[in-house]
């Protein structure tokens, strides 16, 4: 007997009371996006659970794509059974039997949701155990460390039967936490830094400052790539904002003393950043800040950089060490991309010895000989939006998220 669906348990969301119905509606939008290439496939959602029915579609492939859906605890595969004792007991047998190998274990595990089915959770264990036992040579039970868990859940519309749990990647629907500017370099530390922010439910737009003739068209297709692939993850597309910085990095060359130019560049950034997120109705900025790293990422740094908003900065790798953003980079599989030899705005105007602690004052005055805010208003009119669309999607979900 073959599954005909796929049980999903929800991961924080049921802790979210009144939130709940926008959670789950956020959570079946991305399933639904996600399995978009199966078309007879359906999704059935409640407030507890949410049931993927088959329909035909090829289990074992919907299986791969859902253990990538954030907001899912765990899954499985699944099959429905009336509310009859008679039926269940035939209805596990088929079960266990298509599951069971020669001289495994087994225990049966049930739930009831709906107390008015006529066994109890105990009578369910006997009645059924007992079945199994009889009809099924050599099965053994272990209540410990069985090899097949059979769980059997009772509910108002029907019985539940599945075997297998099936972890998923846990955290929250994408959007359901509202949306959020990421700051997306070539680097390795903002992808992963997105992929974080989108698994706690943001939603995000990237924003890439691009040099031209410094930095090519090579490493503008690098972040295109990077966004690309952040979109795959969630099956959706992503607005990739452009910003022109040639003209505001030659100012900032000729007029901030060079050990400064590090933390003014930085400052415009996020200054340009910020008014993009207002434009777009984000309520925060992603970065791929990790404490320390280098002379940008100091504390004293940070203090001074972040002066020019009091817009939430959310820094999910603040406190990791390389490594482990790197093993994460690998994972998600945006490493290779990011390690693609490519120019940084950043790195071709890099000082020889960035100061490490600068300080608000003196950067201000330095600033202050100079009109950035017409450039960076310049700068905000010619920001170029692209809508990066993951490679196995269809423009028509463009605008679902
Ligand atoms: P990354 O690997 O993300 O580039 P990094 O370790 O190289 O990070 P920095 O170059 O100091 O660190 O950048 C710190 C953060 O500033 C980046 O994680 C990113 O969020 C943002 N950032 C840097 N350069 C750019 C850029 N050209 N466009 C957009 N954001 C940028
Ligand atoms: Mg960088």
């Amino acid at each position: 007997m073959n599954y005909d669906r796929i049980l999903i348990r929800y991961g924080e969301i049921s802790t979210k009371g009144r939130n709940r119905h926008k959670f789950v509606e956020k959570l079946k939008k991305s399933v639904k996006l996600t399995l978009a290439s199966f078309p007879n496939s359906k999704i059935e959602a409640s407030r507890d659970r949410m049931y993927v029915l088959l329909n035909g579609e090829n289990g074992t492939e919907i299986i791969e794509k859902l253990k990538h859906i954030f907001g899912i605890q765990s899954f499985s595969p699944a099959i429905k059974v009336e509310r009859n004792v008679e039926a269940l007991k035939e209805s596990a047998l088929e079960f266990v039997r298509a599951h069971y190998k020669d001289g495994q274990t087994f225990k049966v595990t049930p739930k009831r949701s709906d107390k008015t089915f006529e066994l109890d959770t105990d009578g369910i264990n006997r009645t059924i155990g007992g079945y199994l036992l009889q009809n099924i040579p050599g099965l053994r039970v272990d209540v410990k460390n069985p090899d097949l868990n059979l769980r059997i859940e009772v509910r108002e519309d029907a019985i539940y039967l599945s075997c297998e749990n099936i972890p998923g990647a846990g955290g929250m629907p994408v959007g359901s936490n509202g949306k959020a500017m990421l700051m997306l370099s070539g680097g390795i530390d903002s992808p992963v830094a997105g992929y974080m922010a989108m698994k706690r439910g943001l939603e995000i737009e990237a924003v890439h400052f691009f040099s031209p003739p410094f930095t090519s068209e090579r490493s503008k297709e690098k972040v295109v790539d990077l966004t690309k692939k952040l979109g795959e993850i969630y099956g959706s597309t992503i607005k990739l904002h452009i910003v022109p910085f040639t003209d505001i990095q030659q100012a900032i060359h000729e007029q901030i003393p060079e050990n400064y130019t590090m933390t003014s560049t930085r400052r415009m950034m996020l200054r340009i950043t910020d008014r993009i997120r207002m434009k777009q109705e984000a309520l925060a900025i992603i970065t791929g800040e990790s404490l320390g790293q280098v002379a940008s990422q100091t504390l004293e740094s940070m203090y001074t950089i972040n002066e020019v908003t009091n817009t939430p900065i959310l820094r999910p790798l603040i406190t990791m060490d390389k490594t482990d953003i790197i093993k994460i980079a690998d994972e998600i599989d945006t490493l290779e991309i990011s390690n693609r030899p490519f120019e940084d705005c950043c790195t071709i105007f890099v000082p020889a010895s960035p100061k490490t602690k600068p300080r608000r004052e003196k950067v201000q005055y330095y600033e202050s000989f100079s009109d950035f805010t017409s450039l960076m208003e310049e700068a905000v009119q010619a920001v170029e939006t692209l809508v990066i669309t993951p490679e196995d999607q269809h423009s028509e979900f463009d605008s679902l998220f």
